[in-house]
C-alpha cells in the first residue's frame, strides 16, 4: 500500500512567500533573495512531507504566482507585449500576472479565472498567431534536482497538454487544433529530458475530464496521448483528474497505455459506479483520491476504508495508492499554529498537515485485516457519532414557515426603477465604487492593536470612523455620485460578517491562496447560522450623517458567505443558504430601518460553486441560491435601491438567472476579462441595471482618462444609457491609495466628458 498528495499549499505556513514577493515588488527585497528564500521554503515543505512518510512526493507544484502561468512559460507561450518589455524572466512572469506600468512600458495584466470550482483563480494564457510552443523554461527540471539534492526523489507535477489547450485564449486565427502537433512535440521533449533525470513517475493533470466533454474533445485528448505515449520511455505516467468524475471518457482514459489514473472518489460518488461498471486496466495503478482537499473536517476512515474495500473489489490491492481528491492547495497549512480553537473543535479539524497524518494512518490500516480493532480506527469512529448540538430550533422552525412570497419583491422591477429614479435623482452615468477603499497600514495596525488588546474598543471605533471621514471627504472631492464607508472595519467581506453571526467559528492562520500574492482565511461553519446582532448599521449610518450624498450599505450575500466558509457536512448546502439569507435579511432591513437608502449586497462568489456538469446546475445548485438571495431582499420597500456585485467568472451562461436575483442594479468585473461581458448582457436583454468595471483593480496600473472614456462608449453601443453605471471592477482594499485617487479621479473626469459629448 501506497500514498500520494496531488499538490501542497505554496504561500508558506506564515503567508512567507507572498509577503517575501510583496517586498521584492516594492523593491525590498533583491531577486536573489528572493529566489533564495523560495528554495528554503520549499525545501522545508519536502522534507515534512517526506517525514510522514509519503510515498509520492510532488514537485514543481510551487509557484510564484501561478501553475498554470508557469506552464505558459515552460512552453513559451508568452504573448509579444510582455517580451518586448524586455524585463528579466521573472519580470516579465509579473507582467503577465499583474500588468506592468513602467519606464520598459505599459501593459495590462493577462485575464484571470476561477479555477473549476474553486476561489482559486488562474491566469489566461494567451496564444496568437506567433505563438510558437516549444520549451522554454527549466524549473520543472530545476526543482526535481533540487530536491533530489535533499535525497528526496519527487515526482513532478505538470498541467496536461489538453486541459492547457482547453484553457487557452485564442486571440489570433488558429484555434486549439492548430496547436495540437507542437503540444505533442513539447510535453515529448518535457519526458525526454525528465527520462535523462532519471524521473520515476510524473503526474500530468487533466482535471478539464471532468467536465462534459463532447465527441471532439475527446478525439483530441485521445490524439494527444496516443501520440505522447509512445515516448513516454522509462517514465512512468500518471493522469491525475480531480473536482469530479471522467465519465465521458472514462474508457478512453483506460484504454491509454498510462501507468497511473488518479481519480476523485469525494467529489462525485460516480467514479465508483465507473470502475464498477466498467472495470479498471489491470497493471495500471489507481491514485484513489479519497481524503478530501477542499474542505478541513477530519476524514472518516469508517466511509473511507468501506471505498477503499469497494475499490479493491475491482483494482488489486497493491495497485491502489490513497490519495487526496485534489490538491491541498485549497486548504490551509495546519492546525498546529491555532491557538484559539478549543479542542473539541480541533478534534474534528484537518488541515493540510493533519491531511498527511490521514494519509498516513489510511494506509497502514487499509493495510491491515483486523484494522476494525485498531485504536486509530476506533478513536476516528467515535469522532463522527458524538452528534454536536449545533442545531437551533428557532431557526429550523423560521426556515419551514418559508413561502413562495418570501421570495419576491414587489412592486416588478421596472416600477421599482422609476420610483427609485424619483427618490434618489441621481444624474445619468451615476458613478460609483465597489465598496472598500484602500486598506492602509494605519488601518491594519489600527484592527492589529484591538486583536491584540493594544487599543480599546472605543478608540478603535474613533479610528474606523476617522477613516470613514477621510473616505467621505475623499469621494465628495473626486465628485462621485454614490458613496461608501470604505469597509476600514473589514478584514474580509466574510470573515467580518461570519464574526457577527451564531454558528461560525475562526482561525488564526488559516489561510488559502485564492490568487497570486493574495489568501483568504474563510471562517467555518460549526452549527446553525443566525444574526447575533446588527452588523454595519453603525458605521454606515455614520458614513451617511456626514453627506448629502446617498451612501451604499454594504453587505455580503448568503451564496458569498456560504460559498467562501467552510461548510458543514452534515446538513445541505440549500438548508445553510437559507440560514444565512434569514440572517442577512434582518440586517437589510435595518439599514433600510436606519435611512440607508441603496443597499449593496456582494455576491462576488455566487458562481463559484456551480456544478462542472451543466445537467447539475439548477438541480444542485442555481435553483437554491437564486432563491437565497431573493430571500434577503424581497420585503425591502420599493424606493430602496439593491445592489450586487459579481466578480471574475464568465457570466454568460448564466445571466439569466442572474437577471432572476432581481437586484436593481449589479456591478461586474469586466475590464480584465475585455468587456466580453457587455456584448453577453446585450444578446440576452439582460434587465437589472449594470456597472461593467470600466478598469482593472486587480493591477496597480492606473487607466488613463482617454482609456475610460473608450470603455464607457463602447458600453453605450450596447448598454441602455438609463441603466449604466461606471465604477471600477471591483473593491479597492488592495491597492495603494495614491494610485487608487488618480485611477477614481480619470474615472470621473472621463464620465463627466462622455455625458458632456452627450
Ligand atoms: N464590497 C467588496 C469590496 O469592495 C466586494 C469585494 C469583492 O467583490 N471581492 O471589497
Ligand atoms: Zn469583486
Amino acid at each position: 500500500m501506497r500514498n500520494s498528495i496531488i499538490g501542497y499549499p505554496r504561500i508558506g505556513g506564515q503567508r512567507e512567500l507572498k509577503f517575501w514577493i510583496e517586498d521584492y515588488f516594492k523593491g525590498n527585497l533583491s531577486l536573489e533573495k528572493l529566489q533564495e528564500n523560495a528554495k528554503v521554503l520549499r525545501k522545508e515543505q519536502w522534507s515534512l512531507l517526506n517525514n510522514t512518510g509519503l510515498d509520492f512526493i510532488p514537485s514543481n507544484d510551487f509557484s510564484f504566482y501561478d501553475g498554470i502561468l508557469d506552464m505558459a512559460v515552460l512552453l513559451n507561450v508568452t504573448p509579444d507585449r510582455y517580451k518586448s518589455l524586455d524585463l528579466n524572466e521573472l519580470d516579465t512572469y509579473f507582467a503577465m500576472a499583474r500588468g506592468y506600468q513602467g519606464e520598459n512600458g505599459d501593459v495590462k495584466a493577462l485575464t484571470m479565472k476561477k479555477w473549476f470550482n474553486t476561489n482559486y483563480h488562474y491566469i489566461v494564457t494567451e496564444v496568437d498567431d506567433n505563438t510558437e510552443i516549444k520549451l522554454n523554461s527549466d524549473k520543472l527540471f530545476e526543482q526535481y534536482s533540487e530536491a533530489l539534492a535533499d535525497g528526496i526523489k519527487t515526482k513532478p507535477v505538470i498541467i496536461g497538454g489538453f486541459t492547457f489547450l482547453k484553457l487557452a485564449d485564442y486571440t489570433g486565427k488558429k484555434k486549439l487544433e492548430d496547436f495540437i502537433s507542437d503540444v505533442v512535440k513539447v510535453y515529448g521533449d518535457i519526458f525526454t529530458k525528465l527520462n535523462e533525470l532519471g524521473v520515476e513517475w510524473v503526474q500530468i493533470d487533466e482535471p478539464i475530464l471532468v467536465t462534459d466533454l463532447n465527441r471532439k474533445d475527446i478525439e483530441i485528448f485521445t490524439k494527444i496521448y496516443t501520440e505522447l505515449l509512445k515516448n513516454k520511455g522509462n517514465l512512468k505516467i500518471l493522469i491525475q483528474t480531480y473536482f469530479g468524475d471522467i465519465r465521458d471518457c472514462y474508457s478512453e482514459v483506460t484504454s491509454l497505455a498510462f501507468d497511473g489514473i488518479g481519480l476523485d472518489f469525494v467529489e462525485s460518488k460516480k467514479s465508483l459506479e465507473l470502475i464498477k461498471e466498467k472495470g479498471f486496466p489491470k497493471n495500471t495503478t489507481l491514485f484513489a483520491g479519497i481524503v478530501n482537499g477542499k474542505n478541513i473536517w477530519k476524514n472518516s476512515y469508517e466511509k473511507s476504508v468501506t471505498t477503499l474495500n469497494e475499490i479493491s473489489n475491482v483494482v488489486d490491492k497493491n495497485d491502489i495508492v490513497i490519495n487526496t481528491c485534489c490538491s491541498l492547495l485549497h486548504v490551509p497549512y495546519s492546525l498546529k499554529t491555532e491557538e484559539k480553537l478549543s479542542e473539541n473543535h480541533k478534534a474534528k479539524l484537518a488541515f493540510a498537515e493533519e491531511k498527511l497524518i490521514e494519509l498516513a494512518e489510511l494506509k497502514e490500516l487499509f493495510g491491515e485485516k483486523d484494522y476494525l480493532n485498531s485504536g486509530k480506527y476506533k478513536n476516528n469512529v467515535a469522532l463522527f457519532v458524538k452528534k454536536e448540538s449545533n442545531t437551533d430550533l428557532e431557526i429550523k422552525k423560521n426556515l419551514n414557515k418559508l413561502t413562495e412570497e418570501d421570495f419576491t419583491r414587489l412592486p416588478e422591477f421596472k416600477e421599482r426603477m422609476k420610483i427609485q429614479r424619483g427618490f434618489l435623482k441621481l444624474p445619468l452615468l451615476p458613478t460609483t465604487t465597489i465598496g472598500s477603499f484602500p486598506q492602509t497600514a494605519d488601518v491594519k495596525s489600527n484592527r492589529a492593536k484591538l486583536k491584540k488588546g493594544q487599543v480599546t474598543q472605543e478608540v478603535y471605533t474613533e479610528n474606523v470612523k476617522k477613516k470613514i471621514e477621510e473616505c467621505i471627504t475623499l469621494q465628495e472631492e473626486l465628485d462621485f455620485d454614490v458613496l461608501v464607508h470604505g469597509e476600514f472595519e473589514r478584514n474580509d467581506m466574510v470573515e467580518y460578517f461570519g464574526e457577527n453571526l451564531n454558528g461560525y467559528i475562526f482561525t488564526q492562520k488559516g489561510w488559502v491562496q485564492s490568487y497570486g500574492t493574495r489568501c483568504v482565511k474563510p471562517p467555518l461553519i460549526w452549527g446553525d447560522v443566525s444574526r447575533a446582532k446588527s452588523i454595519t448599521v453603525e458605521y454606515s449610518k455614520y458614513a451617511q450623517s456626514l453627506t448629502l450624498k446617498p451612501v451604499k450599505g454594504m453587505l455580503t450575500g448568503p451564496v458569498t458567505i456560504l460559498n467562501w466558509s467552510f461548510p458543514r457536512e452534515d446538513i445541505s448546502l440549500k438548508e445553510m443558504a437559507f440560514q444565512i439569507a434569514l440572517a442577512i435579511k434582518e440586517e437589510v432591513l435595518d439599514l433600510e430601518a436606519n435611512g440607508i437608502n441603496i443597499i449593496q449586497i456582494d455576491e462576488a462568489a455566487l458562481k463559484e460553486k456551480l456544478p462542472i456538469r451543466r445537467a447539475q446546475w439548477h438541480s444542485d445548485y442555481l435553483d437554491w441560491a437564486i432563491p437565497a438571495f431573493r430571500l434577503v431582499h424581497s420585503t425591502t420597500k420599493a424606493t430602496t435601491q439593491i445592489h450586487t456585485h459579481m466578480c471574475y467568472s464568465e457570466f454568460e451562461e448564466i445571466v439569466k438567472d442572474i437577471d432572476l436575483m432581481d437586484a436593481d442594479v449589479i456591478s461586474f468585473e469586466a475590464s480584465r476579462s475585455k468587456l466580453s461581458i457587455i456584448e453577453v448582457l446585450n444578446k440576452n436583454n439582460f434587465i437589472t441595471a449594470v456597472g461593467p468595471g470600466v478598469y482593472d483593480i486587480h493591477s496597480p496600473r492606473v487607466p488613463s482618462v482617454e482609456e475610460i472614456v473608450i470603455a464607457i462608449n463602447l458600453m453605450l453601443e450596447k448598454i441602455n444609457i438609463e441603466k449604466l453605471w461606471i465604477n471600477p471592477d471591483c473593491g479597492l482594499k488592495t491597492r495603494g491609495l495614491e494610485e487608487t485617487i488618480t485611477s477614481l479621479k480619470n474615472l470621473v473626469e472621463a464620465t463627466k466628458k462622455v455625458r458632456d459629448a452627450l
